[in-house]
């Protein structure tokens, strides 16, 4: 079965044998404070910069997953008042760890299946943080890397917090004005999920250093400074996720084999593919009208079949899509374009989806 849902997903192909291998080499018994676990460490961290072009000075740090990053950042970062970009579930989840932290939060939020521009984003100047989620999981809104920086510098005192769960590596930020971002590997990486990955920028590390000189207490959990502190020596505080460690690493390793600009290349080719063919069909149809709010990586279609029909009639051709999200669930399909899966892969499901209009 080929899984195009948007995570947990495909699994990146080669993973079993590398799963064996890690099996090989004690991966699983190995102490988190030995030389051996730094090296995996070390070598995952550096794939990944190489991959996603992150700059020198910015920290790769583990998580259990990226739903704590939701939290993490708001309480390592803010005094007083973060603002919130919100179009769906998940970026209104990251608004509601704020709120729930006992911020002062601002929520600009856009009806459903539409994104928020920088134009309606009426944040006072003085919000410390800006949270943009780049790519909508629920509802396949995407927030234009050109907008994050337009945003990044309407608000200069602002740190910008970037959800990337759904589609890192594929959108080429500029990370000069970006200060943090966050994903899970079970979504664009192919991978089982299990593990966070946090990338830390200077303003935010000099960010959580002030409010710790001023006696801001950031829990009794890690937090970004306890976090960063250990990641400087290829340790985490907590026991992590040494296996996924190691697996990401093999995966960013394959991902740099095929070369980051191919998997852009080839990301946006099919999804061009699949919004090409639902703008033609009378049964599938692009559920975001803007173009530039097109999600590349989490296509979402309104469909007049069921989406449990849908899967029912892909079953015998070994494909999998996502269902729609929350009260979606039967008349949307939420379908990954995921680095793992291939061209072919999604014109067989192009032409499966042309053939079942005949059921409606
Ligand atoms: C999946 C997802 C999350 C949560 O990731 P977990 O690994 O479940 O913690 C957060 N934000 C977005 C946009 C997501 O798609």
């Amino acid at each position: 079965m080929i899984y195009l849902t948007p995570g947990p997903t495909q699994l990146y192909p080669g993973l079993e044998e590398a799963m064996l291998d890690c099996l090989r080499r004690d991966v699983g018994s190995i102490s988190h404070r030995s030389g051996a676990f730094q090296k995996i460490y070390a070598e995952t961290e550096n794939n990944l910069r190489t991959l996603l072009g992150l700059p020198e000075d910015w920290h790769v740090l583990f998580l259990p997953s990226a739903t704590e990053a939701w939290e993490r950042i708001p309480r390592s970062l803010v005094l007083r008042r973060s603002d919130h970009l919100v179009c769906g579930a998940f970026s209104k989840k990251f608004y509601e760890f704020a709120v729930g932290l006992g911020l002062e939060v601002g929520k600009w939020e856009a009806p459903t299946g539409q994104g928020v521009t920088p134009l309606m984003v009426q944040a006072p100047k003085e919000t410390e943080l800006l949270a943009i989620t780049h790519n909508e999981t629920s509802t396949g809104v995407q927030c234009p890397a050109l907008d994050i920086t337009k945003l990044s510098e309407a608000y200069p005192h602002a740190l910008v917090a970037v959800d990337a769960v759904s589609s890192l590596p594929y959108p080429a930020f500029d990370y000069h004005a970006i200060d943090t971002a966050f994903f899970s590997v079970q979504k664009c990486f192919g991978l089982p999920a299990g593990l966070g990955v946090w990338l830390v920028g200077p303003r935010a590390v000099e960010k959580a250093e002030k409010l710790q000189s001023v006696g801001h207490n950031p829990g009794p959990h890690h937090n970004l400074l306890s976090l960063v502190k250990m990641a400087k020596k290829h340790q985490n505080p907590n026991t992590p996720n040494v296996l996924g460690i190691d697996l990401l690493g093999y995966v960013t390793a394959a991902m740099l084999r095929k070369g980051i600009d191919t998997i852009r290349t080839e990301t946006e080719l099919k999804a061009k593919l699949l919004y090409d063919f639902a703008s033609k069909s009378d049964v599938f149809t692009p559920s975001v009208a803007v173009e530039a709010h097109r999600s590349r990586t989490v296509v979402v279609l309104d469909t007049k079949l069921s989406s449990a029909k849908v899967n029912e009639l892909l079953e015998p051709f070994g494909m999998k899509v996502g269902s729609g999200y929350g009260d979606k669930k039967d008349s949307q399909l939420r379908i990954a374009n995921f680095p793992m899966h291939s061209v072919e892969t999604i014109e067989a499901l192009c032409q499966q989806l042309q053939i079942q209009q005949a059921y409606a």
